[in-house]
């Protein structure tokens, strides 16, 4: 990508558009096109069709997208799986019928097996069953990989699909009903110990094991990914190193300063036992990550703490 070539991140606003936002500028991109959701409605084909003829974007990061945590997305799965399919579709083919010269679209680490083997390698998509708590988004998800993939086939085009872990930084959304784990922990022990409560509710039986990368460094590796690697194939993006929900649950205890008890509300989903992802593909590659867990959640914490 030269530093003059028009890159439109759709979904700027949110976690991972705004980290792009942020990687790009510190590189020196300066010609960014970026529309807020009141602006321009991903979901409405002819807004989409009228904006792409209109400005003709050479580089699309695709982070448009409709996402939420387990309660979310088990309790407004319809939302998810339409709203995603209409701006991924959108988005897709008005990139290809105005030649847009690469697209990357961000996944979800969701799209695997419940039950497939961990960590979970990228040619293991499509080979079980998903997990129920976020089947509607997943098949949403696996669709715009197969729309990058069958437009690459049919139509020559450059798009490229990347599967992130479980994200978190600047931006997440902390709404206790909607959010992912991190930020609701950072919410409900900060609140805890604010009010001096005695303990904290965590969801769930604490014993899942998931990933977590700081959105900078998704936003770094979708920049070399942009930059380097062209194909089909899906790349994931994680850190290589997973915790169990409990362990989580002690460390954002202990950064925040949380004195009282930790207890389960085993009536919460657990959703899928383990999730880690593989990451032998993008390391090959000579991309690794730089933020420590510490370090991410600690400044995600003072970041959210000064409002
Ligand atoms: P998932 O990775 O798609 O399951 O999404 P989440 O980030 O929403 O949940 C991850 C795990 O954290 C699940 O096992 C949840 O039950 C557990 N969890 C524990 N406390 C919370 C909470 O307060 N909010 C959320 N969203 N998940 C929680």
């Amino acid at each position: 990508m030269d530093q003059t070539a028009k890159i439109y991140v759709a979904g700027h606003r949110g976690l991972v558009g705004s980290a792009l936002v942020r990687a790009l500028q510190a590189k020196g991109f300066g010609n960014l096109l970026l529309r807020t959701s009141r602006e321009l409605d991903l979901t409405r084909q002819s807004a989409v069709e009228h904006f792409f003829r209109a400005e003709r974007p050479d580089y699309v990061f695709l982070a448009a997208a409709r996402v939420g945590g387990i309660w979310a997305n088990s309790t407004q799965p319809a939302e998810f799986i339409y709203q995603n399919l209409m701006i991924e579709a959108n988005i897709i083919q008005a990139a290809k019928e105005t030649g847009v010269r690469k697209l990357l679209f961000l996944g979800s680490s969701c799209i695997y097996p419940k039950l497939a083997p961990q960590p979970l390698k990228e040619e293991y998509l499509l080979t079980g069953p998903l997990e129920p708590t976020n089947q509607a988004y997943a098949l949403a998800k696996i669709a715009g990989i197969e729309l990058c993939r069958s437009y690459n086939l049919q139509y020559g085009t450059d798009f490229i699909s990347v599967m992130p872990t479980n994200l978190y930084g600047i931006n997440d959304n902390f709404d206790l009903e909607s959010s992912h784990v991190l930020p609701a922990l950072i919410r409900k022990f900060h609140e805890a110990k604010i009010s001096g409560k005695k303990q904290v509710v965590v969801w769930g039986t604490g014993q899942p094991v998931r990933e977590f990368l700081h959105v900078d460094d998704l936003a770094a590796a979708c920049l070399f990914l942009m930059e380097n690697y062209s194909g089909s194939d899906i790349v994931n993006i994680g850190c290589g190193a997973g915790l169990t929900i409990r362990a989580l649950a002690e460390l954002v205890k202990e950064i925040v300063g949380f004195a009282g008890e930790i207890v389960f509300d085993t009536g919460k989903p657990d959703g899928t036992p383990v999730k880690l992802l593989d990451i032998s593909r993008l390391t090959g590659m000579g991309w690794k990550p730089r933020i420590s867990l510490r370090d991410g959640i600690t400044a995600t914490y003072h970041w959210w703490a000064k409002g």
